[in-house]
Protein backbone atom coordinates (compact mmCIF):
# COMPACT_ATOMS: atom_id res chain seq x y z
CA UNK A 1 0.00 0.00 0.00
CA UNK A 2 1.34 3.22 -0.78
CA UNK A 3 2.57 5.64 2.13
CA UNK A 4 2.28 9.25 2.26
CA UNK A 5 4.43 11.24 4.59
CA UNK A 6 5.05 14.80 5.57
CA UNK A 7 7.26 17.19 3.92
CA UNK A 8 9.00 19.52 6.72
CA UNK A 9 12.60 21.16 6.16
CA UNK A 10 12.81 19.72 2.79
CA UNK A 11 12.18 16.25 4.51
CA UNK A 12 9.97 13.44 3.54
CA UNK A 13 8.78 12.33 7.12
CA UNK A 14 6.08 10.28 8.75
CA UNK A 15 4.56 12.05 12.12
CA UNK A 16 6.26 10.07 15.51
CA UNK A 17 2.31 9.60 15.82
CA UNK A 18 2.66 6.49 14.56
CA UNK A 19 -0.79 6.44 13.41
CA UNK A 20 -1.77 6.57 9.42
CA UNK A 21 -5.12 7.29 7.74
CA UNK A 22 -6.80 5.46 4.55
CA UNK A 23 -8.05 7.18 2.01
CA UNK A 24 -10.30 5.51 -0.89
CA UNK A 25 -11.21 5.94 -4.25
CA UNK A 26 -15.09 7.75 -4.02
CA UNK A 27 -15.89 5.90 -6.90
CA UNK A 28 -15.66 3.03 -5.69
CA UNK A 29 -14.34 2.90 -2.48
CA UNK A 30 -11.02 1.22 -2.90
CA UNK A 31 -8.42 1.83 -0.44
CA UNK A 32 -5.63 3.81 -2.19
CA UNK A 33 -2.83 4.02 0.00
CA UNK A 34 -3.00 5.82 3.84
CA UNK A 35 -1.21 8.90 5.08
CA UNK A 36 0.30 9.55 8.40
CA UNK A 37 -1.53 11.32 10.92
CA UNK A 38 0.12 14.27 12.66
CA UNK A 39 -0.17 16.08 15.73
CA UNK A 40 0.87 19.83 17.01
CA UNK A 41 4.23 18.58 17.40
CA UNK A 42 4.92 18.05 13.59
CA UNK A 43 3.17 21.43 12.73
CA UNK A 44 5.61 23.04 15.22
CA UNK A 45 8.78 21.50 13.38
CA UNK A 46 7.10 23.22 10.31
CA UNK A 47 6.94 26.65 11.66
CA UNK A 48 10.54 26.60 12.74
CA UNK A 49 11.61 25.43 9.28
CA UNK A 50 9.61 27.60 8.04
CA UNK A 51 10.75 30.66 9.95
CA UNK A 52 14.16 30.00 9.47
CA UNK A 53 14.04 29.62 5.86
CA UNK A 54 11.73 32.57 5.47
CA UNK A 55 14.67 35.11 6.40
CA UNK A 56 16.70 34.34 3.92
CA UNK A 57 13.74 34.01 0.99
CA UNK A 58 12.81 37.07 2.20
CA UNK A 59 16.05 38.92 0.93
CA UNK A 60 16.09 36.84 -2.55
CA UNK A 61 14.91 39.74 -5.23
CA UNK A 62 11.56 38.66 -6.26
CA UNK A 63 12.17 37.92 -10.26
CA UNK A 64 14.91 35.20 -8.52
CA UNK A 65 11.96 34.17 -6.24
CA UNK A 66 9.30 33.78 -9.45
CA UNK A 67 12.35 31.95 -11.51
CA UNK A 68 11.38 28.96 -9.40
CA UNK A 69 7.63 29.65 -10.24
CA UNK A 70 8.37 29.57 -13.94
CA UNK A 71 10.24 25.84 -13.46
CA UNK A 72 6.63 25.03 -11.24
CA UNK A 73 4.22 26.13 -14.06
CA UNK A 74 5.89 24.14 -16.64
CA UNK A 75 6.61 21.13 -14.60
CA UNK A 76 2.86 21.49 -13.78
CA UNK A 77 1.81 21.68 -17.34
CA UNK A 78 4.41 18.01 -18.20
CA UNK A 79 2.85 16.42 -15.86
CA UNK A 80 -0.87 17.47 -16.33
CA UNK A 81 -2.45 14.65 -17.21
CA UNK A 82 -0.79 12.57 -14.28
CA UNK A 83 -1.84 15.03 -11.93
CA UNK A 84 -5.40 15.35 -13.59
CA UNK A 85 -5.34 11.35 -13.36
CA UNK A 86 -4.76 11.11 -9.41
CA UNK A 87 -7.28 14.47 -9.31
CA UNK A 88 -9.98 12.04 -10.56
CA UNK A 89 -9.03 8.90 -8.55
CA UNK A 90 -8.75 10.31 -5.30
CA UNK A 91 -11.40 13.58 -5.94
CA UNK A 92 -13.93 11.64 -8.53
CA UNK A 93 -14.48 15.00 -10.27
CA UNK A 94 -14.61 13.91 -14.11
CA UNK A 95 -11.55 13.51 -16.11
CA UNK A 96 -11.84 16.74 -18.51
CA UNK A 97 -12.35 18.62 -15.23
CA UNK A 98 -9.94 17.43 -13.50
CA UNK A 99 -7.67 18.42 -16.55
CA UNK A 100 -9.28 21.94 -16.12
CA UNK A 101 -7.91 22.48 -12.48
CA UNK A 102 -4.54 21.18 -13.55
CA UNK A 103 -4.57 23.77 -16.35
CA UNK A 104 -6.03 26.18 -13.87
CA UNK A 105 -2.89 25.95 -11.48
CA UNK A 106 -0.84 26.08 -14.47
CA UNK A 107 -2.12 29.35 -15.53
CA UNK A 108 -1.90 30.76 -12.05
CA UNK A 109 1.97 29.39 -11.99
CA UNK A 110 2.68 31.48 -15.12
CA UNK A 111 0.69 34.53 -13.88
CA UNK A 112 2.29 34.34 -10.23
CA UNK A 113 5.75 34.12 -11.66
CA UNK A 114 5.25 37.52 -14.04
CA UNK A 115 3.86 39.07 -10.20
CA UNK A 116 7.60 38.65 -9.38
CA UNK A 117 8.80 41.31 -11.86
CA UNK A 118 5.95 43.48 -10.72
CA UNK A 119 4.78 43.52 -6.88
CA UNK A 120 4.47 47.10 -7.21
CA UNK A 121 4.82 49.88 -4.31
CA UNK A 122 3.74 53.33 -5.55
CA UNK A 123 6.06 56.06 -5.15
CA UNK A 124 3.51 59.59 -4.40
CA UNK A 125 4.39 63.70 -4.36
CA UNK A 126 5.65 64.49 -0.43
CA UNK A 127 3.82 66.94 0.84
CA UNK A 128 6.91 68.43 2.04
CA UNK A 129 9.74 70.13 -0.30
CA UNK A 130 13.22 67.90 -0.33
CA UNK A 131 11.04 64.44 1.03
CA UNK A 132 10.48 61.25 -0.95
CA UNK A 133 7.75 59.58 -0.19
CA UNK A 134 6.91 55.53 -1.11
CA UNK A 135 5.01 52.50 -0.23
CA UNK A 136 6.44 48.69 -0.78
CA UNK A 137 4.73 45.32 -0.30
CA UNK A 138 7.00 43.73 2.36
CA UNK A 139 6.15 39.79 3.06
CA UNK A 140 4.02 38.82 5.95
CA UNK A 141 6.25 36.00 7.25
CA UNK A 142 4.99 32.18 7.56
CA UNK A 143 1.72 31.50 6.20
CA UNK A 144 -0.50 28.71 7.35
CA UNK A 145 -2.62 27.69 4.20
CA UNK A 146 -5.54 25.30 5.04
CA UNK A 147 -7.67 23.82 1.99
CA UNK A 148 -10.77 21.77 0.95
CA UNK A 149 -11.30 18.73 -1.07
CA UNK A 150 -13.40 19.89 -3.81
CA UNK A 151 -10.18 22.33 -6.02
CA UNK A 152 -7.20 20.13 -4.27
CA UNK A 153 -4.62 21.94 -6.87
CA UNK A 154 -6.25 24.99 -7.88
CA UNK A 155 -6.46 26.25 -4.24
CA UNK A 156 -3.53 25.55 -3.14
CA UNK A 157 -2.15 27.02 -6.08
CA UNK A 158 -4.00 30.49 -5.67
CA UNK A 159 -2.56 30.67 -2.04
CA UNK A 160 1.03 28.66 -2.24
CA UNK A 161 1.95 30.87 -5.28
CA UNK A 162 1.28 34.39 -4.24
CA UNK A 163 2.85 33.88 -0.66
CA UNK A 164 5.70 32.09 -1.86
CA UNK A 165 6.80 35.14 -4.70
CA UNK A 166 6.04 37.60 -2.14
CA UNK A 167 8.50 36.52 -0.18
CA UNK A 168 6.83 33.99 2.35
CA UNK A 169 7.22 30.61 3.74
CA UNK A 170 4.49 28.14 3.51
CA UNK A 171 3.03 25.66 6.43
CA UNK A 172 0.10 23.68 4.02
CA UNK A 173 -2.35 21.66 5.68
CA UNK A 174 -4.48 20.10 2.66
CA UNK A 175 -7.87 18.38 3.07
CA UNK A 176 -7.43 14.79 4.82
CA UNK A 177 -10.04 13.50 1.22
CA UNK A 178 -7.05 14.54 -1.10
CA UNK A 179 -3.62 14.03 0.67
CA UNK A 180 -1.59 12.51 -3.13
CA UNK A 181 -2.28 15.43 -5.39
CA UNK A 182 -0.76 17.21 -2.32
CA UNK A 183 2.30 15.27 -2.05
CA UNK A 184 2.33 14.96 -6.15
CA UNK A 185 2.24 19.26 -6.35
CA UNK A 186 4.80 19.64 -3.11
CA UNK A 187 7.72 17.29 -5.34
CA UNK A 188 6.78 19.50 -8.27
CA UNK A 189 8.31 22.78 -5.99
CA UNK A 190 10.75 20.22 -4.53
CA UNK A 191 12.15 19.45 -8.44
CA UNK A 192 11.52 22.56 -9.28
CA UNK A 193 14.68 23.85 -6.52
CA UNK A 194 12.37 25.65 -3.98
CA UNK A 195 15.01 26.25 -0.82
CA UNK A 196 14.01 23.66 2.03
CA UNK A 197 11.89 24.78 4.90
CA UNK A 198 9.70 27.17 2.48
CA UNK A 199 7.08 24.85 1.63
CA UNK A 200 6.16 22.25 4.53
CA UNK A 201 3.29 19.88 4.56
CA UNK A 202 1.23 18.64 6.89
CA UNK A 203 -1.06 15.85 6.79
CA UNK A 204 -3.35 15.34 9.49
CA UNK A 205 -7.27 16.64 10.66
CA UNK A 206 -8.63 19.72 10.75
CA UNK A 207 -9.04 19.28 14.72
CA UNK A 208 -5.60 18.59 15.68
CA UNK A 209 -3.31 19.96 12.36
CA UNK A 210 -5.80 22.85 11.57
CA UNK A 211 -6.05 23.94 14.21
CA UNK A 212 -2.49 23.94 15.74
CA UNK A 213 -1.65 25.81 12.43
CA UNK A 214 -3.76 28.74 13.33
CA UNK A 215 -2.76 28.73 17.19
CA UNK A 216 1.01 28.62 16.73
CA UNK A 217 2.56 31.96 17.38
CA UNK A 218 5.13 31.41 14.57
CA UNK A 219 2.02 31.61 12.03
CA UNK A 220 1.63 35.37 11.16
CA UNK A 221 -1.34 34.59 8.68
CA UNK A 222 -4.08 32.13 7.65
CA UNK A 223 -5.49 31.92 4.44
CA UNK A 224 -8.68 29.16 4.32
CA UNK A 225 -10.92 28.33 2.16
CA UNK A 226 -13.55 25.56 3.32
CA UNK A 227 -17.31 25.72 5.11
CA UNK A 228 -18.55 28.50 7.13
CA UNK A 229 -18.63 26.68 10.64
CA UNK A 230 -15.07 25.93 10.68
CA UNK A 231 -14.08 29.60 8.54
CA UNK A 232 -16.18 31.25 11.27
CA UNK A 233 -13.77 29.04 14.29
CA UNK A 234 -11.14 30.29 12.82
CA UNK A 235 -12.09 33.42 12.19
CA UNK A 236 -12.91 33.56 15.79
CA UNK A 237 -9.62 32.56 17.36
CA UNK A 238 -7.17 33.97 14.85
CA UNK A 239 -8.57 37.41 15.86
CA UNK A 240 -8.47 36.72 19.25
CA UNK A 241 -4.89 36.18 18.70
CA UNK A 242 -4.81 38.96 16.24
CA UNK A 243 -4.04 37.01 13.41
CA UNK A 244 -4.74 37.91 9.83
CA UNK A 245 -7.21 35.32 8.09
CA UNK A 246 -8.32 35.10 4.44
CA UNK A 247 -11.42 33.48 4.36
CA UNK A 248 -13.25 31.81 1.36
CA UNK A 249 -16.41 29.64 2.17
CA UNK A 250 -19.91 28.61 1.24
CA UNK A 251 -22.29 29.89 -1.57
CA UNK A 252 -25.65 29.68 -3.00
CA UNK A 253 -25.04 30.34 -5.95
CA UNK A 254 -28.20 31.44 -8.07
CA UNK A 255 -28.69 31.61 -12.16
CA UNK A 256 -31.47 34.01 -13.02
CA UNK A 257 -33.48 33.51 -16.42
CA UNK A 258 -35.19 36.62 -17.80
CA UNK A 259 -37.93 35.95 -20.19
CA UNK A 260 -35.78 37.55 -23.13
CA UNK A 261 -33.17 35.31 -22.84
CA UNK A 262 -31.61 32.17 -25.17
CA UNK A 263 -33.32 29.46 -23.17
CA UNK A 264 -30.89 26.65 -24.74
CA UNK A 265 -28.25 28.90 -23.47
CA UNK A 266 -29.57 29.40 -20.46
CA UNK A 267 -30.26 25.18 -19.80
CA UNK A 268 -26.49 24.73 -20.71
CA UNK A 269 -25.53 27.24 -18.29
CA UNK A 270 -27.55 25.82 -15.74
CA UNK A 271 -26.97 21.93 -16.43
CA UNK A 272 -23.00 23.01 -16.38
CA UNK A 273 -22.75 24.68 -13.09
CA UNK A 274 -25.01 22.60 -11.39
CA UNK A 275 -24.03 19.25 -11.89
CA UNK A 276 -20.68 19.42 -12.97
CA UNK A 277 -18.01 18.26 -10.11
CA UNK A 278 -21.42 16.74 -8.88
CA UNK A 279 -22.66 20.34 -7.55
CA UNK A 280 -19.48 20.18 -4.99
CA UNK A 281 -18.19 23.69 -6.33
CA UNK A 282 -18.25 26.57 -3.69
CA UNK A 283 -20.08 28.34 -7.07
CA UNK A 284 -22.25 25.97 -8.35
CA UNK A 285 -25.23 26.60 -9.18
CA UNK A 286 -27.85 25.62 -6.45
CA UNK A 287 -30.94 28.30 -7.17
CA UNK A 288 -32.47 28.90 -10.88
CA UNK A 289 -34.45 32.51 -10.40
CA UNK A 290 -36.73 31.98 -13.61
CA UNK A 291 -39.49 34.64 -14.75
CA UNK A 292 -42.69 32.59 -14.56
CA UNK A 293 -43.37 33.14 -18.26
CA UNK A 294 -40.42 30.61 -19.40
CA UNK A 295 -40.77 28.57 -15.90
CA UNK A 296 -41.93 25.71 -18.01
CA UNK A 297 -40.22 25.49 -21.31
CA UNK A 298 -36.93 26.51 -19.44
CA UNK A 299 -37.41 23.47 -16.80
CA UNK A 300 -38.18 20.95 -19.54
CA UNK A 301 -35.09 21.92 -21.79
CA UNK A 302 -32.94 21.49 -18.41
CA UNK A 303 -34.56 18.20 -17.79
CA UNK A 304 -33.96 16.87 -21.26
CA UNK A 305 -30.61 17.66 -20.68
CA UNK A 306 -30.12 15.99 -17.73
CA UNK A 307 -31.56 13.05 -19.21
CA UNK A 308 -28.69 12.33 -20.91
CA UNK A 309 -25.86 12.67 -18.15
CA UNK A 310 -24.46 9.71 -17.28
CA UNK A 311 -22.79 9.12 -14.33
CA UNK A 312 -20.25 6.78 -13.08
CA UNK A 313 -15.70 7.01 -12.29
CA UNK A 314 -15.00 9.94 -13.46
CA UNK A 315 -11.99 8.04 -15.51
CA UNK A 316 -14.24 7.10 -18.12
CA UNK A 317 -14.19 9.88 -20.67
CA UNK A 318 -18.39 9.75 -21.64
CA UNK A 319 -18.84 10.35 -17.79
CA UNK A 320 -20.43 12.55 -17.28
CA UNK A 321 -20.88 13.53 -13.52
CA UNK A 322 -18.61 11.25 -11.21
CA UNK A 323 -19.35 10.62 -7.43
CA UNK A 324 -19.26 12.80 -3.80
CA UNK A 325 -16.90 12.87 -1.89
CA UNK A 326 -17.65 10.72 0.78
CA UNK A 327 -20.38 8.08 2.17
CA UNK A 328 -21.48 11.04 4.75
CA UNK A 329 -21.75 13.89 2.18
CA UNK A 330 -24.18 11.26 -0.17
CA UNK A 331 -26.39 11.46 3.32
CA UNK A 332 -26.22 15.17 3.57
CA UNK A 333 -27.38 15.33 0.54
CA UNK A 334 -30.21 12.72 0.67
CA UNK A 335 -31.10 14.81 4.03
CA UNK A 336 -31.41 17.91 2.38
CA UNK A 337 -34.04 15.68 -0.47
CA UNK A 338 -36.01 14.83 2.43
CA UNK A 339 -36.44 18.52 3.39
CA UNK A 340 -37.27 19.70 0.07
CA UNK A 341 -39.92 17.54 -0.01
CA UNK A 342 -41.38 18.08 3.64
CA UNK A 343 -41.40 21.81 2.92
CA UNK A 344 -43.51 21.51 -0.09
CA UNK A 345 -41.18 22.09 -2.99
CA UNK A 346 -42.27 19.72 -6.00
CA UNK A 347 -39.65 17.49 -7.51
CA UNK A 348 -39.38 16.89 -11.10
CA UNK A 349 -36.06 14.49 -11.25
CA UNK A 350 -33.17 12.68 -9.00
CA UNK A 351 -34.09 12.37 -5.51
CA UNK A 352 -32.85 9.36 -4.34
CA UNK A 353 -28.79 7.87 -4.08
CA UNK A 354 -28.46 5.95 -7.02
CA UNK A 355 -27.42 2.78 -7.42
CA UNK A 356 -27.12 -0.61 -10.29
CA UNK A 357 -24.82 -0.67 -12.89
CA UNK A 358 -21.68 -0.84 -10.11
CA UNK A 359 -22.43 2.22 -9.28
CA UNK A 360 -23.47 0.94 -5.88
CA UNK A 361 -19.75 0.56 -4.32
CA UNK A 362 -19.25 4.66 -4.91
CA UNK A 363 -21.03 7.47 -3.74
CA UNK A 364 -23.40 8.50 -6.29
CA UNK A 365 -26.48 10.87 -6.21
CA UNK A 366 -29.29 11.30 -8.79
CA UNK A 367 -29.08 14.57 -10.35
CA UNK A 368 -32.33 16.51 -8.98
CA UNK A 369 -34.43 19.12 -9.64
CA UNK A 370 -36.83 20.76 -7.55
CA UNK A 371 -39.07 23.36 -8.71
CA UNK A 372 -42.10 25.64 -7.15
CA UNK A 373 -39.65 26.40 -4.31
CA UNK A 374 -39.72 29.66 -2.25
CA UNK A 375 -36.92 31.63 -1.31
CA UNK A 376 -37.53 31.17 2.02
CA UNK A 377 -36.94 27.33 2.19
CA UNK A 378 -34.15 25.58 3.50
CA UNK A 379 -33.79 24.15 0.79
CA UNK A 380 -32.75 27.36 -1.08
CA UNK A 381 -31.21 28.78 1.68
CA UNK A 382 -28.49 26.43 2.80
CA UNK A 383 -25.82 25.11 1.04
CA UNK A 384 -26.21 21.73 -0.03
CA UNK A 385 -22.74 21.00 -1.84
CA UNK A 386 -24.41 18.39 -4.29
CA UNK A 387 -25.84 17.78 -7.65
CA UNK A 388 -29.45 19.56 -6.57
CA UNK A 389 -30.77 22.27 -8.13
CA UNK A 390 -33.83 24.55 -7.23
CA UNK A 391 -36.49 26.47 -9.47
CA UNK A 392 -37.64 29.64 -8.13
CA UNK A 393 -40.59 31.29 -9.77
CA UNK A 394 -40.05 35.04 -10.11
CA UNK A 395 -42.19 38.05 -11.54
CA UNK A 396 -40.06 40.42 -12.98
CA UNK A 397 -36.20 41.18 -12.47
CA UNK A 398 -36.95 43.57 -9.34
CA UNK A 399 -37.83 40.37 -7.84
CA UNK A 400 -34.84 38.19 -8.98
CA UNK A 401 -32.47 40.45 -7.40
CA UNK A 402 -34.12 40.67 -4.18
CA UNK A 403 -34.31 36.36 -4.75
CA UNK A 404 -30.72 36.44 -5.44
CA UNK A 405 -29.80 38.58 -2.88
CA UNK A 406 -31.98 36.85 -0.06
CA UNK A 407 -29.66 34.62 1.12
CA UNK A 408 -26.67 34.51 3.57
CA UNK A 409 -23.94 33.88 1.31
CA UNK A 410 -22.21 36.65 -1.89
CA UNK A 411 -19.97 34.80 -4.01
CA UNK A 412 -21.41 33.81 -7.31
CA UNK A 413 -24.33 34.81 -9.44
CA UNK A 414 -25.85 35.08 -12.80
CA UNK A 415 -28.13 36.60 -15.43
CA UNK A 416 -29.11 35.10 -18.85
CA UNK A 417 -31.09 38.21 -20.66
CA UNK A 418 -30.74 39.92 -24.39
CA UNK A 419 -31.48 43.41 -22.66
CA UNK A 420 -28.21 45.24 -21.71
CA UNK A 421 -29.99 47.68 -19.13
CA UNK A 422 -30.85 44.48 -17.31
CA UNK A 423 -27.36 43.03 -17.75
CA UNK A 424 -26.27 46.64 -16.05
CA UNK A 425 -28.70 46.61 -13.36
CA UNK A 426 -27.90 42.71 -12.66
CA UNK A 427 -24.27 43.59 -12.49
CA UNK A 428 -24.50 46.89 -9.99
CA UNK A 429 -27.29 44.94 -8.04
CA UNK A 430 -26.46 41.46 -7.31
CA UNK A 431 -24.57 41.04 -4.36
CA UNK A 432 -22.11 38.74 -4.69
CA UNK A 433 -18.15 38.88 -5.69
CA UNK A 434 -18.27 37.01 -8.99
CA UNK A 435 -21.03 38.32 -11.48
CA UNK A 436 -21.69 35.97 -15.07
CA UNK A 437 -24.16 37.41 -17.88
CA UNK A 438 -24.69 34.75 -20.19
CA UNK A 439 -23.28 32.08 -18.57
CA UNK A 440 -23.58 29.63 -15.64
CA UNK A 441 -21.99 30.70 -12.15
CA UNK A 442 -18.61 28.60 -12.62
CA UNK A 443 -15.78 28.96 -14.31
CA UNK A 444 -13.25 31.55 -12.77
CA UNK A 445 -9.99 32.82 -14.56
CA UNK A 446 -6.62 33.10 -12.31
CA UNK A 447 -6.38 37.04 -13.09
CA UNK A 448 -9.65 38.23 -11.75
CA UNK A 449 -9.88 38.35 -8.03
CA UNK A 450 -11.69 35.09 -6.56
CA UNK A 451 -14.21 35.37 -3.56
CA UNK A 452 -17.32 36.62 -2.13
CA UNK A 453 -19.31 38.86 0.31
CA UNK A 454 -20.97 38.60 3.41
CA UNK A 455 -20.82 34.89 4.51
CA UNK A 456 -18.52 33.80 2.02
CA UNK A 457 -15.98 35.63 2.82
CA UNK A 458 -13.99 38.30 4.87
CA UNK A 459 -12.72 40.83 1.91
CA UNK A 460 -10.20 39.45 0.91
CA UNK A 461 -9.47 37.63 -2.30
CA UNK A 462 -7.62 34.27 -3.74
CA UNK A 463 -6.27 34.53 -7.54
CA UNK A 464 -5.48 37.79 -9.23
CA UNK A 465 -3.32 40.35 -8.08
CA UNK A 466 -5.61 40.58 -5.33
CA UNK A 467 -4.51 37.35 -3.85
CA UNK A 468 -1.16 39.55 -3.16
CA UNK A 469 -3.09 41.74 -0.44
CA UNK A 470 -3.40 38.78 1.70
CA UNK A 471 0.51 37.68 1.50
CA UNK A 472 2.25 41.57 1.75
CA UNK A 473 1.92 44.04 3.98
CA UNK A 474 2.47 47.91 2.74
CA UNK A 475 5.17 49.56 4.27
CA UNK A 476 5.34 53.12 3.68
CA UNK A 477 8.95 54.92 3.46
CA UNK A 478 10.05 59.18 3.87
CA UNK A 479 13.41 59.71 2.79
CA UNK A 480 14.37 63.16 3.40
CA UNK A 481 17.41 64.99 1.47
P1 LIG B 1 -14.14 22.07 5.57
O1 LIG B 1 -14.41 23.39 6.22
O2 LIG B 1 -14.73 20.87 6.19
O3 LIG B 1 -12.57 21.82 5.51
C1 LIG B 1 -11.68 22.74 4.93
C2 LIG B 1 -10.31 22.56 5.55
O4 LIG B 1 -10.37 22.96 6.92
C3 LIG B 1 -9.82 21.11 5.55
O5 LIG B 1 -8.43 21.08 5.31
C4 LIG B 1 -10.14 20.67 6.96
O6 LIG B 1 -9.35 19.58 7.40
C5 LIG B 1 -9.83 21.94 7.75
N1 LIG B 1 -10.45 22.02 9.08
C6 LIG B 1 -11.55 21.36 9.53
N2 LIG B 1 -11.79 21.69 10.83
C7 LIG B 1 -10.84 22.58 11.19
C8 LIG B 1 -10.55 23.30 12.40
N3 LIG B 1 -11.30 23.15 13.48
N4 LIG B 1 -9.50 24.16 12.41
C9 LIG B 1 -8.74 24.32 11.31
N5 LIG B 1 -8.95 23.66 10.14
C10 LIG B 1 -9.98 22.80 10.08
O7 LIG B 1 -14.57 22.23 4.04
P2 LIG B 1 -14.53 21.13 2.90
O8 LIG B 1 -15.64 20.16 3.13
O9 LIG B 1 -13.15 20.60 2.73
O10 LIG B 1 -14.84 22.02 1.60
C11 LIG B 1 -16.13 22.35 1.19
C12 LIG B 1 -16.46 23.79 1.57
O11 LIG B 1 -15.49 24.66 1.05
C13 LIG B 1 -17.80 24.24 0.99
O12 LIG B 1 -18.49 24.99 1.96
C14 LIG B 1 -17.38 25.13 -0.17
O13 LIG B 1 -18.32 26.10 -0.55
C15 LIG B 1 -16.14 25.75 0.38
N6 LIG B 1 -15.29 26.28 -0.70
C16 LIG B 1 -15.20 27.64 -0.86
C17 LIG B 1 -14.43 28.17 -1.89
C18 LIG B 1 -14.29 29.66 -2.07
O14 LIG B 1 -13.32 30.07 -2.70
N7 LIG B 1 -15.19 30.47 -1.56
C19 LIG B 1 -13.77 27.31 -2.77
C20 LIG B 1 -13.89 25.92 -2.59
C21 LIG B 1 -14.65 25.42 -1.54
Amino acid sequence: MKRYVNYINGEWVASESGEWVQNTNPANGEVLGEVTSSTEKDVDRAVQAAKMAQKKWALVPAPERADILYTVANLLKERKEELAQVLTTEMGKVIAEARGEVQEAIDMAFYMAGEGRRLFGETVPSELRDKFAMSVRVPVGVAGLITPWNFPIAIASWKSLPALVAGNAVVWKPATETPFLAAEFVKIYEEAGLPKGLLNLVYGSGSVVGNAIVEHPGIDLVSFTGSNEVGAKINGRAGELLKRTSLEMGGKNAVTVLEDADLDLAADGIVWSAFGTTGQRCTACSRVIVQETVKEALEQKVLEKMNNLKLGDGLDESVDVGPVINRSALEKIHEYVKIGQEEGAKMLAGGEIATGNGLDKGNYYQPTLFTDVRADMRIAQEEIFGPVVSFIPVKDLDEAIEVNNSVKFGLSSSIFTADVNKVFRAMRDFDTGIVYVNAGTTGAEIHLPFGGTKGTGNGHRDSGVASLDVFTEWRSLYVDY
